[in-house]
């Protein structure tokens, strides 16, 4: 029976150059195979031009490269293309390249499903099956970096960890593609330019910070009164404000970094002043700024984004207290691409 052979990308570089001296080969050969798996993403022993038929076979003998493929691609009207991406075992999960005038931002997925359970997300139906692996992670933006070169000539500008998922429910798996991803030795994007979204994880929130990272981070609010919160988002009931806020205060403290608050405007949900008012108090804790963000109808019509006076309402007095405000549009609704509605439909 043959052996089950190991992912050759879970090797750090160093434990790569350690197996080619093991083999009686030098370690430079480990760089140079790291080269191929990474910088330049092969998908396969055989597209290893510079390594010896020998060795080559020999990794084949030993490992497996388990490469995500685009199994669907959908373009919407609008530029935005989603990716239905399979993974070795045969799951599927979605990423989404969505272009503007300046950039080209991949929305990536962090696991199969998601654990958590807000009433308005479609990916909230499938539930969590697994967590995606660095390489996995890794191998959606490269996905989306070569079609963003293809189809609209410009290599990908930013990557938001909002695809299917809690990214902070998979958080070492995500460091490490984050890793890749800014090192030379892979893709060499800052993190300046990345995003990391969460519903709100305090405890994991301050180990990101106490772990000094450089990338940036979005916290999907939707409501800052407890009550309100928990009947959309239930976990909230497990990680109430209060914790979040002090989480959030942490990371203000450790990084300096201001923070993205995401938002929906729900008729009957959220739409009145005390809401707004209550928003305007939680965005005193730490320096941040607030995204409105466009309903996208997942289902029944349990859900209606407010109409544009509550928004209007939303946008003044955030405004007049100081609070910087954005209106988001959405993008690529006619192949549900857009935020919430990835759920493997097609
Ligand atoms: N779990 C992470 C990342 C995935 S969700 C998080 O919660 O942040 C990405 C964003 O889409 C979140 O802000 C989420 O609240 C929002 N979202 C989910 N469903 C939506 C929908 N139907 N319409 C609009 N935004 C939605």
């Amino acid at each position: 029976m043959e052996m089950k052979k190991k992912d050759i990308r879970a090797l750090t570089k160093d434990q790569l150059r350690e197996f080619f001296v093991k083999q009686g080969d030098k370690a430079f050969r480990g760089n140079q195979v790291y080269e191929w798996l990474w910088q330049k993403s092969a998908h396969s022993f055989e597209d290893m031009t510079n390594v010896s038929l020998e060795t080559r076979q020999m990794l084949k003998d030993n490992f497996v490269i388990n490469h995500i493929k685009v199994d669907q691609m959908q373009r919407s009207s609008d530029g935005t293309i989603k990716n239905a991406v399979r993974l070795h075992d045969d799951l599927i999960v979605e990423s989404v390249l969505i272009p503007t005038a300046t950039r080209t931002t991949a929305c990536v997925s962090s696991q199969v499903g998601c654990s958590l359970d807000c009433k308005f997300c479609a990916t909230a139906k499938l539930k969590r099956m697994r967590n995606l692996n660095p390489d996995e992670i890794y191998d959606q933006v490269v996905a989306i970096d070569n079609e963003s070169r293809l189809y609209h000539n410009r290599p990908l500008s930013n990557i938001v960890f909002m695809g299917m998922g809690e990214p902070l429910m998979n958080y070492n798996n995500v460091l490490k593609a984050i890793d890749k991803i800014t090192s030379p030795e892979g893709l060499g994007m800052s993190p300046k330019r990345i995003v990391v979204s969460t519903s709100g994880v305090p405890k994991m929130i301050k180990k990101m910070a106490d772990d000094e990272v450089k990338f940036k981070l979005a916290v999907s609010l939707h409501s800052a009164i407890d009550e309100v919160r928990t009947s959309i988002m239930p976990f909230n009931s497990t990680f109430p404000l209060s914790d979040l806020r002090e989480s959030l205060q942490h990371w203000y403290s450790k990084t300096k970094n201001r923070i993205t608050y995401e938002y929906v405007v729900w008729e009957g949900i959220n739409d009145k002043r005390k809401d707004v008012d209550a928003l305007v108090e939680f965005c005193k804790f730490a320096p941040s700024k607030v995204n409105l963000i466009e309903y996208n109808p997942i289902d029944d019509g349990e859900f209606q984004q407010a109409d544009s006076k509550a928004l209007d309402m939303y946008v003044n007095i955030l405004e007049a207290n100081d609070i910087t405000v954005t209106v988001r549009r959405s993008r690529g609704k006619d192949i549900d691409a857009a935020c919430g509605q990835l759920a493997n439909k097609s």
